[in-house]
């Protein structure tokens, strides 16, 4: 294993990343929106989230910058990192199959929305976001640099903390009861970890 090595997986993970993601955009758009929270604090935290686990990793593979932050690779992380990389690509794939119809890159409640609950929505209710952590700890294995490492747990972990609490709630607006019980029977996003 070779930085080089390390860094053409990245890229290869974001490529297919983009290949899992493309479709879904395309598909849902079928699906009108009922109620949509694309505010500013919203756009906000997408920007960092996109920051941080995409453009400033992107960048560093490309110019190595910020060259300041460079850390010595150590190839047992980097070839540690292939399994949370992989694993978060299958994820990424299996909650957009599972979620379907049903999702957004924002929060938004759907004309037809159908509250998911099984498949990988069984064992934590908000994979996709199991699937962003995974990323982000990949990232740091993988990229031999403290800023281009690190800053997708900060700029997913912002997008997460501000969020999740929010997405609740339209979803307990949305579905009442029903998702109440969900949440009452599943974890965030660690399975068993209440
Ligand atoms: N937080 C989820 C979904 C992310 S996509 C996850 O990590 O897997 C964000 C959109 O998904 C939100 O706009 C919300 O309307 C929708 N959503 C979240 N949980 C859902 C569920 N269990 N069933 C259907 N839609 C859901």
């Amino acid at each position: 294993m070779t930085p080089t090595i390390a860094k053409v997986f990245f890229i290869c993970c974001v490529a297919g990343w983009w290949l899992i993601r493309l479709p879904h955009e395309r598909k849902v758009r079928k699906n009108a929106i009922k109620t949509d929270q694309r505010d500013r604090t919203e756009l906000l935290l997408l920007g960092i989230s996109l920051t941080g686990l995409g453009i400033i990793p992107i960048a560093y593979v490309f110019t190595g910058f910020p060259a300041f932050a460079e850390r010595a690779f150590v190839p047992a992380l980097a070839w540690l990192g292939i399994v949370p990389g992989l694993f978060s690509l299958w994820l990424f794939w299996r909650t957009h199959k599972d979620l379907g119809r049903n999702w957004s890159v924002s929060l938004e409640v759907r004309d037809k929305h159908e509250l998911i609950t099984g498949g990988v929505y069984r064992y934590v209710r908000h994979p996709m976001y199991s699937a962003f952590f995974l990323w982000a700890i990949a990232q740091f294995l993988l990229l031999p640099n403290w800023v281009a490492g690190l800053s997708g747990i900060v700029g997913f972990g912002t997008l997460y903390l501000f969020r999740v609490g929010r997405e609740e709630k339209l979803m307990l607006d949305a579905f009442g009861e029903e998702y109440r019980a969900y949440m009452e029977r599943t974890a965030r996003v660690l399975p068993w970890v209440h």
